[in-house]
């Protein structure tokens, strides 16, 4: 199969870490007898460098042409103050608007080897497996009005939380087909008792999942989603939500897997004309800057984001699983970067890639 995927690395640790990941890419290449076809487009505080801006025409170009796209991290400290719309943040939002993905799935469970790496007590977070699914291209983000006015006492600044009843269906529709091949359980998070942004959210997850009847669904309330997901987190399978509520509970999943350098995700859109699924793949980590440089990030979560798109994007099970196996068995070793806290001495980035290779 020919696979198309261009590269955006970003910036700090994001370079790292999608090196490690494309290694993985090849050797599945390699094995399974695919041709893989690499471009490679600047995005981030790297593109605003050399660009101007944080998401150039050309990347939108290269994205639009690829099968699929992976991502590094973007964001540098040198930008902190800098105006929203020449933030490399910004080019972030850019790309998942362009490709139009709107949902992004978050896989987050226990690994044996890792299980004392998480600050919780181990019979918590044994046997987690859950799937967040947060809606990725509307809500408070997006919305509008948005900005900053006035001055003095009276300087006021708003931004809105905006859902169409459409934006909620097809998230939900995606979190309920997810839910049938899993434990069959969707826990949809808002804050019903205070937005109405949040009623219109529950009572169309509702309707969708009339059409679900074999999947069980309820309902948490964000704040008391936070506390479960630390105090029971066996009890979700998949964790439905919007757009900030999702980036604020994902998190919580770093502390789950062990480390946030653990994470995987997939943004995911309608499916193209071949029938796959457009997607935008990249670790939940941001570019790390305390630890860019050093070759010392963990590149799992990246390596996840490939195996990710192998399986969404391509529908490649076989090589995913292999992929999967591989991460599993390099954990079993040992050899891992210094935050998953090893016996020894850590690996650095490129020891775990060139490992994960080898078991593949
Ligand atoms: P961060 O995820 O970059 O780092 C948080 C902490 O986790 C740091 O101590 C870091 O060293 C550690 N860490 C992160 N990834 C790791 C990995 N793979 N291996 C080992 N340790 C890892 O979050 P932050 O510090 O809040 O943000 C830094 C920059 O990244 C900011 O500019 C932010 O806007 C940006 N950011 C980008 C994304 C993205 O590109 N998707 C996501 C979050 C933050």
């Amino acid at each position: 199969m020919q696979l198309n995927i261009l590269t955006l690395p970003g910036d700090g640790i994001g370079a790292e870490v999608t090196r490690e990941a494309v290694r993985v890419l090849e050797a599945v290449a390699r094995k399974f007898h695919h041709e893989l076809n690499l471009s490679e487009g600047l995005l981030g505080g790297v593109a605003i460098h050399k660009t101007g801006k944080p998401l150039p025409d050309e990347t939108a170009r290269l994205a639009l042409e690829a099968d699929a796209t992976l991502m590094g991290a973007v964001g540098l400290p040198e930008f902190d103050n800098a105006p929203p719309e020449q933030r490399p943040e910004r080019g972030l939002l850019g790309i998942r608007k362009v490709l139009g993905v709107y949902a992004n799935l978050r896989p987050v469970r226990s690994y044996k080897a890792l299980i004392e790496s998480s600050p919780l007590k181990n019979h918590l977070v044994d046997g987690v497996d859950m799937i967040i699914v947060r809606e990725l291209t509307g809500g408070i983000y997006y919305g509008t009005p948005r900005g900053i006015s006035g001055e003095g006492p009276s300087e006021r600044a708003v931004n809105s939380m905006v859902y169409t009843r459409h934006e909620i269906e097809r998230v939900s529709r995606m979190a309920f087909q997810l839910a049938r091949n899993r434990r069959r359980k969707v826990t949809s998070v808002d804050k019903s008792n205070v937005l109405e942004n949040s009623q219109l959210w529950r009572r169309v997850v509702v309707e969708v999942a009339r059409e679900y009847p074999d999947v069980e669904l309820d309902h948490l309330l964000v704040d008391n989603c936070a506390m479960q997901l630390i105090l029971n987190p066996r009890r979700f399978d998949v964790l439905l939500t919007e757009n900030m509520f999702g980036d604020i509970l994902s998190d919580e999943g770093a502390v789950l897997a062990g480390s946030i350098g653990m994470l995987p995700s997939a943004s995911i859109g309608d499916k193209s004309p071949t029938g796959a699924w457009i997607g935008l793949y990249e670790p939940v980590h941001g570019s790390a800057p305390d630890i860019a440089g050093q070759n010392k990030a963990n590149p799992f979560g990246a390596i996840g984001s490939a195996a990710a798109m192998l399986e969404y994007s391509f529908g490649l099970m076989k090589e995913a699983r292999a992929v999967n196996d591989a991460v599993e068995k390099v954990l079993d070793s040992g050899n891992v970067t210094a935050d998953l806290r090893p016996a020894g001495a850590p690996a650095t980035t490129e020891e775990v890639g060139r490992a994960v290779c080898s078991y593949i």
